[in-house]
């Protein structure tokens, strides 16, 4: 029924993709950004100061060099290729640059090593909660594989309440810093293993208990979503959240099963959606079935822009699809994916894009508005964010620069009276 050809390095389905059933809806690719006009380009101080909003960050993908290093000292691990945290950290980046979602997936065999033990676990959920603080996000959701961390003898259990103390005491220390954040666990299920339903009756089982969701991840080729579809039913069944890692690696055929087999909320990734749209030589965008389907439902996409360059799916981040994907008013949220293997933070990530895009204050909180309106939290709570939160600090960014302006022309004006 689902029959799939390359096409370039396009993946097209022979009776969704086809020219003939293409949606006939064109857009202009100088459609602009409409917000444009609701700020203007923000510093690098600006933007890391912007509430920020981070659906998508591993929690073995973001620790610190230093405390890789003294975790492995700690328990004995003698592989890490370096004991220098800046070589270390400068390795990691190495080793994720080299352009194969697999070789980047190696390296997380060092920072999973170092994380079996409560203690541990602890420690890296408390250290990812003040850093994200520190760099402006004030809501964020963070994914990890309960079964990756039980080498110690911990039980999955007992692997989640470790990580939800840890995100609960860096919530703490964040407040007494003078920084608000809240962190929810998103569970992950490893797509080559076979645990996915155990672990999404675990999601269920401590919802409302910190775990916001569930997720599956691992090497996309070979293992369609629709290899767990047991364990995405049963949430289904149970009203419960997930988002799954699909068109990252592969294309539309596993953007196609998250979403119309699986019944995905969100996608991890998504950006090879751009596989489904045209971009002609006079600039209009036609929109293939699957593309109108997703920006029409407002499926929020995960992009996670530093973390697509290393593995290939962009070559630049003026190339990177979320330009078009913007522009096209699909529900684009911006992500960190690896902070420690991609070397980035929420505020690097908007700094590319500010670089590349032209991004503004008013670009920022239309990304941020979509991330919080696209996470699991309850609506009430999601509205909160969004109405107490993320709005009156890009209010009062964009007042500040306001102000900033006033001054230089009176400044000016003062000099040439
Ligand atoms: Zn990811």
């Amino acid at each position: 029924m689902y029959a799939t050809r390359p096409c370039g390095h396009r993946y097209v389905s022979t009776d969704v993709y086809t020219g003939a059933v293409y949606a006939r809806r064109e857009y202009s690719a100088e459609m602009t950004s409409q917000t444009a006009h609701l700020g203007n380009t923000p510093s690098s101080d600006q933007i890391r100061r912007a509430p920020k909003v981070l659906l998508h960050d591993h929690l073995d993908g973001g620790l610190r060099p230093a405390t890789v290093v003294e975790l492995a000292r700690d328990c004995g691990y003698a592989q890490l290729p370096d004991t220098d945290p800046d070589k270390l950290g400068l390795w990691f980046r190495e080793a994720a640059d080299s352009g194969s979602l697999e070789r980047y997936l190696e390296t997380f065999s060092h920072t999973v090593a170092v994380m079996q033990t409560r203690d541990a676990l602890v420690r890296v959920a408390r250290e990812c909660a003040e850093d994200l603080a520190a760099d402006g996000v004030v809501y964020a959701e963070v994914r990890y594989a309960p079964e990756q961390h039980l080498e110690g003898g911990l039980t999955l259990e007992e692997v989640v309440e470790a990580v939800n103390e840890g995100f609960r005491q860096g919530e703490r220390a964040a407040l007494e810093a003078g920084r608000r954040i809240r962190i929810g666990a998103l569970l992950t299920a490893m797509r080559h293993a076979a645990r996915a339903l155990e672990i999404a009756e675990l999601a269920n089982r401590y919802r409302d208990l910190g775990v916001v969701g569930f997720d599956i991840a691992g090497a996309e080729a070979g293992y369609p979503p629709t290899r767990h579809l047991d364990a995405f039913e049963y949430l289904k069944r149970e009203n419960n959240h997930f988002t799954i890692h699909a068109g990252e690696a592969f294309g539309l055929p596993s953007i196609w099963q998250a979403l119309q087999w699986c019944g995905a909320d969100r996608l991890g990734h998504g950006v090879r959606i751009i596989d489904d749209i045209e971009v002609r030589e006079d600039g209009t965008v036609e929109l293939g079935r699957l593309a109108a389907y997703v920006r029409d439902k407002r499926v929020p996409l995960e992009l996670c822009p530093s973390s697509n360059l290393q593995t290939g799916a962009a070559a630049s981040y003026a190339e990177h699809p979320i330009g078009l994907l913007r522009r096209l008013h699909f529900r684009v949220t911006v992500n960190t994916d690896n902070r420690l293997m991609s070397h980035t933070s929420m505020s690097r990530e908007f700094e590319h894009l500010v670089e590349a895009f032209g991004y503004t204050l008013g670009d920022m909180e239309w990304i941020s508005v979509n991330a919080m309106k696209s996470a699991f939290i309850p609506f009430d709570e999601r509205l909160a964010m969004i109405n107490d939160v993320i709005k009156p600090g890009y209010a009062a960014l964009k007042s500040e620069w306001l102000f900033q302006q006033t001054a230089t022309t009176s400044g000016s004006a003062g000099v040439q009276g």
